[in-house]
């Protein structure tokens, strides 16, 4: 049975979140290019919310929530996992950010993020980077018209499972999104028993974000009430997409080529355009 408490996109609301997940997409290739030792956190939140706005987006993350976040992006350092917030702090050689970022475009969302390694990282850094990209693709293609959510969240747990003793939070997860950032349905990022969660239907979009770390999956919050750290001070990496389903496939709305070359090499028919 359908659930009715979840928002079904037409494909011309598909469309707009695509244009709201191709400039998140850009600005975060924007920030990558950007992102070296020496430069601040700070900085970066300003070239993403001025290219943002120039683009005729608006900033997503900035005022959400309680305390209002102040920034436009989520700028997360090292063993901050998610939720950092951008300021002086100058990056560093062998330093990895977690950026994140979020745009509205004509009322319609779109949601990713990526990591960073700054200079030269430990192969250790760079393989849990890889793994935690590797388990958001493995999630999105395990969207299927008919599934369950808790099919991708079974193929994220289980990429990142099988490529070694990884934590993987649980008290985050992606989520449903389109007119809102945040809406239902949850997509957890491992498989909780008797949960399957609702069924994958047509003008469905998700948000697909694996936070995984090289130690455990406990965190703690900051007292600036938003940046999430791990509780033993371990790496962590974050990759994100939102993504769509159309009647021909996935449609990945933050990337830049929608997802097309991914998802050829995981065999998932591409549902773009
Ligand atoms: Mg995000
Ligand atoms: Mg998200």
């Amino acid at each position: 049975m359908l659930d009715r408490t979840l928002e079904i996109k037409t494909p011309e609301q598909v469309e707009l979140m695509r244009r709201a997940g191709l400039l998140v997409g850009e600005t975060l290739e924007l920030l990558r290019g950007a992102a070296r030792a020496g430069v601040t956190t700070g900085e970066l939140d300003a070239l993403a919310e001025d290219n943002i706005r120039s683009h005729g987006g608006v900033p997503s993350f900035l005022g959400y929530g309680y305390p209002p976040f102040p920034a436009s992006i989520c700028a997360s350092v090292n063993a901050e996992v998610v939720h950092g917030i951008p300021g002086a702090r100058a990056l560093v050689d062998g330093d990895v950010i977690s950026i994140d970022c979020g745009a509205i475009v004509e009322g319609w969302h779109g949601d990713a993020a990526i990591t960073v390694a700054i200079g030269e990282v430990p192969a250790e850094v760079t393989e849990l980077m890889a793994v935690t990209e590797d388990a958001l693709w493995a999630g999105i293609g395990a969207a299927r018209l008919k599934g369950r959510v808790s099919d991708i969240s079974r193929a994220v747990e289980t990429t990142v499972r099988e490529r070694g003793s990884y934590g993987i939070l649980e008290d985050y997860v992606g989520h449903g999104i389109g007119s809102q950032m945040h809406m239902d349905p949850n997509v957890p990022n491992v498989v909780r028993r008797g949960e399957r969660g609702p069924r994958l239907v047509t003008g469905m979009a998700l948000a697909v974000e694996p936070m995984v770390t090289l130690g455990g999956a406990e965190t703690d919050v900051l007292a600036d009430d938003w940046t999430v750290v791990t509780s033993d001070g371990s790496l962590a990496a974050h990759f994100e997409h939102t993504f769509a389903l159309t009647p021909d496939g996935v449609w990945v709305l933050t990337a830049l080529d929608g997802g097309q070359e991914r998802l050829a090499g995981l065999g998932v028919p591409f549902g773009g355009r």
